[in-house]
This record gives structure tokens, sequence and C-alpha cells, in this order.
């Protein structure tokens, strides 16, 4: 008999074997500034309160199958416009992979800006599409002119845009993402994980353009573990996509948890406003130090830029002092010589920024 890896080798797509597995770092007892996760533990009172709400639920049955309380109580809650519909997915990364399987057929393209997240290349490889990335500008801004002369040319199915961008933290100019779904022929999807730490959204033009959706989830407002996204549009489109869903993907534990946290959305909220303020406090220390260029942004994170090929260097030794943050050198491009921490509590954004001194220093 053919032994296991060659036989692996035989029966797994060419490009999946090409693919390097998403990377989690262990963060083990350190500072974690790692993920855009809000850093805020909920007061002793409402885990009782939670818990309590856990004890009635019955985990020997499937859940709600289109989880439709909590559907509405999440439209109200992301003020989805009236006569839009809503999908959910297991995190917003299950609704990038259930529109990729939605369109996915030999030589159809998905596009994206880059430096962006990098779940939209993954999963189109994934699901067999083509992934086409378009350079940003110099300061992370969308070039109009080059967008959309790659949007002529290659013709894609979904143009993914992160609003505001992950890893550089800035928000596209309106207009510009405006044209930019004007002249798509598919799908523009706009990635609002980050919308607890903007203003700017596109939630309230949704069906004015036939072709948008936003995509939102409540991993950033404080609740990652549950592991859960919604996507909004028009019904022409979301009822198709809603077939790629799997049956009863949002457990039982996730809608009872999520409802029962958007009883509470002012402390979520409240815990955003608070990320803000700290935001700006990060930036001005980040702005004041030598021999870093941090980048404005309207998310939980900053991403600046050490000098050239430091950027190692730097990681290993804010990390060897108790905080993990995010390298994003080896990425290439434009990410080469750059870090990303996220916003986490006052004093966990100051042992930072005295490890990174220190680091600078040496
Ligand atoms: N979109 C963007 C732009 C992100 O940065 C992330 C996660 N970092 C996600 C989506 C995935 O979010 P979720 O936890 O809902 O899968």
């Amino acid at each position: 008999m053919t032994p296991g890896p060659r036989l692996s080798q035989r029966w797994i797509r060419p490009e999946i074997q090409a693919l390097s597995a998403y990377h989690v770092a262990d963060p083990g007892k350190l500072i974690k500034l790692d993920a855009m996760e809000n850093p805020y533990r909920w007061p002793s009172e409402l885990v009782e309160q939670w818990l309590e709400r856990l004890r009635a639920l019955e985990l020997n049955r499937y859940p709600d199958p289109t989880a439709r309380d909590l559907s509405e109580k999440l439209r109200q809650g992301m003020h989805v416009p009236e006569g839009m519909q809503v999908v959910l997915g297991n995190g917003s990364d299950e609704l990038i992979q259930m529109l990729s399987l939605a369109v996915a057929a030999a030589d159809r393209v998905i596009l994206s800006p880059e430096p962006t997240f990098v779940m939209y290349r993954m999963i189109a490889e994934v699901t067999g599409l083509r992934y086409q990335a378009v350079p940003l500008g110099d300061d992370f801004s969308l070039d109009t002119d080059v967008m959309l002369s790659a949007i002529e040319q290659t013709q894609p199915a979904i143009v993914f845009l992160a609003y505001p961008n992950n890893p550089t933290g800035n928000l596209f100019d309106a207009a510009t993402v405006e044209h930019v779904i004007q002249s798509s022929p598919g799908l523009v999807v706009l990635d609002e994980a980050y919308a607890p730490f903007t203003d700017a959204s596109f939630m309230s033009r949704l069906g004015e353009f036939p072709n948008l959706l936003v995509m939102r989830t409540v991993s950033k407002m404080g609740l990652a573990g549950l592991r859960l996204g919604l996507l909004a549009g028009p019904a022409e489109w979301l009822s198709e996509i809603d077939k790629t869903r799997l049956p009863y993907n949002i457990n039982v534990l996730t809608q009872a948890s999520v409802l029962f946290a958007l009883q509470h959305k002012g402390m979520l909220d409240a815990q955003a406003q608070q990320i803000r303020v700290d935001r700006a406090q990060l930036l001005q220390a980040l702005r004041g130090l030598d021999g870093i260029r941090p980048y404005a942004s309207e998310a939980n994170f900053i991403l600046f830029e050490t000098q050239h090929g430091e950027a190692d260097r730097v990681f290993a030794a804010v990390k060897e002092q108790g905080v993990l943050i995010k390298n994003l050198s080896s990425s290439g491009g434009r990410l080469r010589d750059c870090l990303r921490v996220t916003v986490g509590k006052k004093e966990e954004n100051q042992a930072f920024l005295e490890a990174l001194q220190n680091a600078l220093n040496t």
C-alpha cells in the first residue's frame, strides 16, 4: 500500500497543499495585544445573570436554525435598514466562506486591495477561486484608477473592502468606495468588523446600490469567543447565499449568550468608547517615540513601522518583556517593517509602551 503522505499528496488539491495554515500565536502568560480583542471582562453580577440564563438551555436540542430572535435583535442593534435581509455566520470568517462558495467557479475572481485581512485571499484559494490583489496607495488609500482598471480587467465576482481596513487601520475615502461599488460587475462586500470604533458606515446605504452588502461581527465589540457575524443586504443576494449555510451553524450557547449581551449593549458601547479614547492616547505616545512611524487608526489597533530591517528584533524584545503584539514583517511588501498593536486596558497599553521604548533604546 502507498504510504500515507504520498496518498495525501495525490488527493489533497495542490492549492490546499500550497497554503500555510492560519497561524495563531500561543499567548501563554503574555499581555495579549495581538488579535484586536476587547480587553474587558464582565462584572461578576453580570456573569452570574448570564450563567443563570445558560442553565435553562436544552443542549439536547438543535438550535433555532434561523436564529430568529437573535437576528431581530442584531438588526435593531446594528441599524440594518428596513427591507434588507440578514444571514448569520459562525464568525464573519464563515460568511466570507459562504460568499465565496456561492460564486465559486473556474476562473472566477475575488478582488481586494492589499494589504488587507488575509482571509479574503485564503478563503478564495480554498474555494477554488482566483484572487486578485490590488496595491493600496502610499498612504494606504484606495487608488481609484488602479482599482477601477483592475476591476475592469478581471471582472471580479466579489470585491472585499475592509472598512476600516485591517491591518492598516484607515478608512477608505467614501466617494472612492462608491465609485468602486458602481464600477463593479459583481458584489461589493463592505466588511465593517471594526464598526464599534468609527462613526463611518455604509449600513444606512444598503439598498441604494443593487450590488452592495455589509458585513459585521460581534467579535470586536467584546464577544470574540462566541463566534458570530452578520451579513446584510438585498434579499435577491442573501436568499441565494443562505443556501450555502450549514444547518444550525449558530449554536445554542452563542444564540443565548449574544442575546443576553445585547441586553447590556450600553456596557459594550461604553467599552468601545473607552478603547477609542485610549487609542488616541496610545497614538500620541507612539508619535513621541524616535525610530518608529505609527499610522492613525479608526479601529482598535495601531499599525507602526520600525526602521528598515528592525521589525523582528523589536517584536522579539517587546515579547521578551511580556507583551505579545503582531509581527507583520513576514507578509512583505508594504508591511515588511511593520508591527501592529491592539489597544488594550490603560495599564496594558502602558506596559507595551515601556517595553517598546526599551526595545527601541537597545
Ligand atoms: N474582517 C476583518 C477585517 C477582520 O480583521 C477580522 C478578524 N480579525 C474578521 C473579519 C473576522 O472576524 P470574526 O471574528 O467575525 O470571524
